[in-house]
C-alpha cells in the first residue's frame, strides 16, 4: 500500500474535515494557545514536518453538532449499524458508537483498514479515555493483502531507564497493595500508542494523518456527550483522580459529569494538533513530553524526557500456529495472550471438547482444566523475549501439550484447588534455569478491543490499553490525556521472568487475534479484560469453531475464567448444573457472575466476500459495515453511484 494519495481535486468529507482542524486551529489561536505558527516559534523539533503543513484547506466549514461525525449516519443506506450486521464494502466493530461511525467513514472515503483503526484510536483517546489512548500501548495485528503479509505493531509501553527491581516493595520488603500501586509514578509506563500508530500509518496507511487525526480533535474541542459507562467511570475513580483530571471530569460547581453532559477537552484537542502537525516527535519530544515526564516525577516516577524520546514501536512478526484446519495468529511475547490462547486450544482439541453438549458440565470442567495448565505455564515462563529466556516453541509443541492433556480427566482436578492447591507448571522443550517466578496474583484490568477489515481484505485486530479503568488516575496537566498504570503488570515480587528490569516491557495478557484459513484472515477477535482477556478470547473462537455459533452468539454465550489456583469466575448464563457438578468433580466457583470480557469480532466470508461483525452487548459497542455500492463517482462529474456522495 502506498502513503498520501492525492486528493480528488473536489471538496470531501475530508477536506471538511482539515476545514473544521483549521477553523479549531484558528480558535486555538485566539485563545492564545496553540497553533502551527506558535508550534514553530515554541520549538524547533521536526520544523520539517511542519514546513510541509496539511494539505490545502478549502473555506472553513462549522462542525458544532458535538456528536456528528462528518459523512457518518446510521440512517445512511451506505452503512449498517448494530450489534451485529453484515456487509461487503467494509466493517469496523469498536466499543464505542463515535469511533466505529468515524473509522466507517475513513473507509467510505476509499481510506483502508490501517487508515480506519488510526483514527479509530485516535477517537477513541476521546471518547473512552478510561479504557486506552495516547497515554497507554497496545499492540496491532495487521494483515495486508497486497503484500499478503501479516504483521504486528507493538507498542507496550516500556518500563523507564530508571526503574528498579524493587520499585513496587515497601520498607518491610513487602509488595505494595495493588490499589496504591496503581497510582503511583512509577506504574506509568512510557506510552507507545502515538509511536504505534505513526509506524503502522508509514507502513501501511493510505491517508494522510491530518485526515486521520482530525475527528478526535474535532470531538475533543466540540465536546461529546458522555454516555452511561464513561459516567460510571468518572465516578468510580474520582479518589483516584489527579487534581488535573478531577477538573477535566467536573463540571462548573466542581460535581462529577454525568450522563448525558457534554465533555469538552480542548487541552488534549490542542495535544493531538502537536501529533497532527509533528506526528510522533510532537507527543514523545517538546513540551508535551516535558510534561509529561513532570507529570510522573511529581508522582514520585523516575520518566525522563530521555526516556520518552527513545521510545520507537517495534514492528514484529506475529506468533503463528496451526489448530485443526485453520491458523492462529496473533500478537507474540511481550504479551502472553495469543499464545496463551493457541495452548488452551490445542490442549482442548487433544481432549476432544467438541465430542461434548456446549453446556455440559464436561465441556466446562476441560475449558477450566486447559485454562489452569496454560495459566501455570504462562506465569512461570513467560516475560519480555528481550530481557529472558522463554521457551515458547516448547509452549506451543503439539507433543508437549498432548502430554499436559494428557493429565486430565473427567469427573476429578487437576489439583485439589478447594484446599488452596494449584496446578504445577509443567517442564516444555528448551527450559532452561529461567529462574522460578514469585506467585502471581490476579488484579482485573480493563482496555480496548477493536477491529477493522476492508473490501480489499485488509485487516487490523488491535488491542489497546492504559491498563486500568483511567489508568492511574493521572491527567497530564493542560494536555488533557491520561497516564496509564501498565508497569503494574510486572511482577511486583522480584525474581521471576516478569520482574521490573529498566527498559522491558511488562507482561501481557492483551490477545488480538486472526484464525486464519488458506494463508487469509477469516476471523478477528479479542477483548478486555485482564487475565479474563485470554479466556474470553479463547472461548469465543471455541463458540465460533467447535459450535458453530454465528459470530455474536460466540462473543454473548458464557464464559469462565480461572488461572492456575483461582476460584472459577463466571458470566451469568453458566448453568446451575454445571456448577454443580463440576463441584463435585473439585473445581471451586465463585459465588456470584461477573461480567467477563469485551469482544469484538469480524468474521470473514471468503466465499461471498460478506463481513459480519459483531459487537460485545455488555458496554455501548457497534459495528458499521459499510455496503459495498462501487467507488464515488463525485470526481468524474458529480453523478452518485447510488451510494451517495460523502458529506
Ligand atoms: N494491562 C492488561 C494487559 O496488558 C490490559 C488491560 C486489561 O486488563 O484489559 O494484559
Amino acid at each position: 500500500m502506498t502513503n498520501d494519495q492525492p486528493s480528488r481535486g473536489v471538496e470531501t468529507g475530508e477536506d471538511r474535515d482539515s476545514a473544521t482542524a483549521d477553523k479549531i486551529d484558528r480558535q486555538a489561536t485566539r485563545r492564545g494557545s496553540l497553533s502551527r505558527r506558535s508550534l514553530l516559534a515554541r520549538t524547533g523539533i521536526a520544523a520539517g514536518a511542519l514546513a510541509a503543513g496539511p494539505a490545502a484547506i478549502p473555506a472553513a466549514a462549522d462542525a458544532t453538532d458535538v456528536t456528528d461525525v462528518p459523512g457518518f449516519s446510521c440512517d445512511k443506506r451506505h452503512f449498517r449499524c448494530g450489534r451485529q450486521v453484515t456487509a461487503a464494502g467494509g466493517m469496523v466493530s469498536s466499543v464505542d458508537p463515535i469511533a466505529s461511525g468515524v473509522a466507517a467513514t475513513i473507509l467510505r472515503e476509499g481510506g483502508n483498514a490501517i487508515d480506519a483503526a488510526i483514527a479509530l484510536q485516535y477517537v477513541l483517546t476521546v471518547t473512552q479515555p478510561h479504557g486506552s489512548g495516547i497515554g497507554g500501548g497496545g499492540f496491532m495485528v495487521i494483515y495486508d493483502a497486497a503484500d499478503d503479509e501479516f504483521s504486528v505493531v507493538n507498542s507496550r509501553e516500556r518500563a523507564p531507564h530508571g526503574a528498579t527491581a524493587d520499585m513496587f516493595l515497601d520498607e518491610d520488603g513487602d509488595p505494595i497493595p495493588f490499589d496504591a500501586r496503581v497510582q503511583m509514578g512509577e506504574a506509568v509506563g512510557v506510552p507507545g500508542t502515538v509511536s504505534g500508530l505513526e509506524t503502522a500509518r508509514e507502513r501501511h496507511g493510505s491517508r494522510p494523518r491530518q485526515r486521520l487525526i482530525t475527528p478526535a480533535i474535532k470531538l475533543a474541542w466540540n465536546g461529546f456527550s458522555i454516555d452511561e459507562f464513561l459516567a460510571a467511570q468518572i465516578e468510580s475513580n474520582w479518589e483516584k483522580f489527579n487534581d488535573a483530571a478531577r477538573e477535566a471530569y467536573s463540571d462548573e460547581n466542581g460535581e462529577p459529569l454525568s450522563a448525558g453532559d457534554t465533555y469538552v477537552n480542548k487541552d488534549l484537542a490542542e495535544t493531538l494538533l502537536w501529533i497532527k502537525y509533528l506526528g510522533a516527535a510532537g507527543f514523545y519530544e517538546g513540551p508535551v513530553a516535558a510534561d509529561l515526564a513532570a507529570t510522573v516525577q511529581e508522582a514520585g516516577g523516575s520518566m525522563t524526557t530521555d526516556d520518552l524520546a527513545a521510545y520507537d514501536a517495534v514492528v514484529e512478526d506475529p506468533v503463528r500456529a496451526e489448530w485443526g484446519d485453520v491458523e492462529i495468529v496473533g500478537q507474540p511475547l511481550p504479551s502472553s495472550g495469543p499464545s496463551a490462547v493457541t495452548m488452551i486450544l490445542k490442549l482442548l482439541e487433544e481432549l476432544d471438547l467438541g465430542a461434548y453438549d456446549r453446556d455440559s458440565p464436561e465441556a466446562y470442567h476441560l475449558v477450566a482444566e486447559a485454562i489452569r495448565l496454560t495459566w501455570a505455564d504462562r506465569n512461570e515462563y513467560m516475560g519480555d523475549p528481550e530481557f529472558v529466556d522463554v521457551p515458547i516453541d516448547g509452549l506451543l509443541d503439539d507433543d508437549y501439550l498432548s502430554g499436559r492433556a494428557a493429565q486430565v480427566s473427567i469427573g476429578e482436578t487437576l489439583a485439589d484447588y478447594g484446599a488452596g492447591e494449584c496446578v504445577d507448571p509443567g517442564v516444555p522443550p528448551g527450559a532452561g534455569d529461567q529462574p522460578a517466578a514469585p506467585a502471581s496474583t490476579y488484579f482485573p484490568g480493563s482496555t480496548t478491543h477493536f477491529s477493522v477489515v476492508d473490501a480489499d481484505g485488509n485487516a487490523v485486530s488491535y488491542t489497546s490499553t492504559i491498563e486500568q479503568f483511567m489508568g492511574s488516575g493521572m491527567m497530564v496537566p493542560g494536555r488533557g490525556f491520561m497516564l496509564n498504570n501498565e508497569l503494574t503488570d510486572f511482577d511486583a515480587v522480584p525474581g521471576g521472568p516478569n520482574e521490573v528490569e529498566p527498559w522491558k516491557r511488562p507482561l501481557s495478557s492483551m490477545s488480538p487475534t486472526m484464525v486464519v484459513r488458506d494463508g487469509v484472515p477469516e476471523f478477528t477477535v479479542g477483548s478486555p479484560g485482564g487475565w479474563t482477556i485470554v479466556s474470553a478470547t479463547v472461548q469465543t473462537i471455541l463458540h465460533r469453531y467447535v459450535y458453530g455459533l454465528d459470530p455474536l452468539e460466540s462473543i454473548t454465550e458464557p464464559t469462565i475464567y480461572t488461572g492456575e489456583c483461582l476460584d472459577i469466575s463466571w458470566d451469568a448464563g453458566v448453568p446451575d448444573h454445571v456448577r454443580e457438578t463440576t463441584a463435585d468433580w473439585g473445581q471451586v466457583w465463585e459465588n456470584s457472575s461477573e461480567m467477563l470480557g469485551n469482544v469484538q469480532a469480524i468474521d470473514i466470508d471468503a466465499g461471498s466476500d460478506d463481513l459480519t461483525g459483531a459487537a460485545d452487548p455488555n458496554r455501548n459497542g457497534q459495528a458499521v459495515g459499510l455496503v459495498e455500492m462501487g467507488p464515488w463517482n463525485g470526481a468524474a462529474g458529480g453523478k452518485d453511484d447510488k451510494g451517495g456522495k460523502p458529506e
